[in-house]
C-alpha cells in the first residue's frame, strides 16, 4: 500500500496537483513586500481574499522552548516571522523572542546556500528597527511570508524548495544506511518523520519505536522498518492530500450527536482513483 502511495505521489506532482516535496497548501493573512525603498504590509487578507500558496511544513508540536524551536523557512507566524510576543508575560517575551531567532538564523542559513539577493533583503529588513513598524498591525498568530518583487513570493522560487528538503533530510535522516522498506534503495533512513498524517484531527504517526516493548534487537527510532526519507515525506503528502480532497475519499460514517464531525473514510489510491 505504501508503495501505491509513492508511485501516486508521482503522478499527482507530474500533474501538479500536490504542492513540492515538504510543502503544504496555506492560507497567509499577511505579505511584507521589499520591492520598494520601504518596506509595505499587504493585508490583512481573510479566506478568500488571497491565493493559497505553498508553503514549507515539518512536523512541529509540544511547548516552544529552547530545545524545541522549529520554524518553518519564510512562511510561519509573527512569532516567528517577527517576534511579536503572544502578551507581555516575559514567559511569552521570551518564547517569541527564541522563535524569531531561530527564524532568522533558518533564512542566514537558507542565504549561505543559495546566495539569493531576495533572501538578503529579507535578513537586511529582519535585522534593522524597520519590522516594529508592523507590530501593532500584525497579531501574533497571524500568517506572514514576503516578497521582492510582485509577480512571486519567495517561499515558492524553486532554489528555496530544493534547500528546505535537504535541509530537512539534514536534520531528520539517520548518519546510518539501510535499505529502504518501501523502494529498496540503500540510502540513509528517516529518525523522524518530516510531517504526520492527520486523521479525524488527530495527529497520527506511520511507524513508532520510541518505546521499550516496541524495539527489536536493540534498534531504535525507525531503524526496525526503515524508510528513505523520500519516501517517509511522499507517504505522508500523498495520504494528507487523499484525506483531504474530497473526491479521494466516500464517507462510510458520521457521528451526527457530536458537534465535531467525525468521519470514517476510504481511500481511493492508485488505479482506484475516479
Ligand atoms: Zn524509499
Amino acid at each position: 500500500m505504501l508503495y501505491e502511495l509513492i508511485e501516486l505521489a508521482d503522478q499527482l506532482q507530474r500533474k501538479k496537483k500536490m504542492p513540492p516535496l515538504c510543502y503544504e497548501k496555506k492560507l497567509i493573512n499577511w505579505i511584507i513586500d521589499l520591492s520598494g525603498a520601504t518596506p509595505y504590509l499587504k493585508g490583512p487578507f481573510e479566506k478568500g481574499e488571497y491565493r493559497m500558496i505553498e508553503a514549507p511544513i515539518r512536523q512541529r508540536s509540544g511547548q516552544l522552548s529552547e530545545n524545541n524551536v522549529k520554524p518553518y523557512l519564510l512562511v510561519d507566524d509573527a512569532r516567528y516571522v517577527l517576534g511579536v510576543p503572544e502578551n507581555n508575560e516575559p514567559k511569552k517575551i521570551r518564547e517569541a523572542q527564541l522563535a524569531h531567532q531561530e527564524y532568522v538564523r533558518l533564512i542566514e542559513e537558507a542565504y549561505d546556500h543559495t546566495n539569493m539577493a531576495e533572501l538578503k533583503r529579507v535578513l537586511d529588513f529582519l535585522q534593522s528597527s524597520l519590522k516594529e513598524q508592523f507590530f501593532s498591525s500584525i497579531r501574533p498568530r497571524d500568517i506572514v511570508t514576503f516578497q521582492v518583487n510582485e509577480e512571486s513570493l519567495i517561499c515558492e522560487h524553486p532554489k528555496i524548495q530544493q534547500f528546505w528538503v535537504q535541509h530537512l533530510e539534514q536534520e531528520l535522516a539517520s548518519n546510518d544506511k539501510n535499505n529502504c522498506a518501501i523502494c529498496r534503495n540503500y540510502a540513509p533512513y528517516v529518525r523522524i518523520f518530516p510531517s504526520v498524517i492527520s486523521l479525524f484531527g488527530q495527529r497520527c504517526i506511520l511507524t513508532s519505536f520510541k518505546e521499550k516493548a516496541f524495539k527489536s534487537m536493540g534498534k531504535d527510532q525507525t531503524n526496525n522498518a526503515p524508510i528513505c526519507f523520500q519516501c517517509a515525506t511522499l507517504t505522508v503528502d500523498v495520504f494528507n492530500y487523499l484525506l483531504r480532497e474530497d473526491k479521494h475519499h466516500a464517507e462510510l460514517y458520521r457521528d451526527k450527536k457530536r458537534e465535531t464531525i467525525c468521519k470514517l473514510k476510504w481511500l481511493y489510491i492508485g488505479s482506484m482513483i475516479p
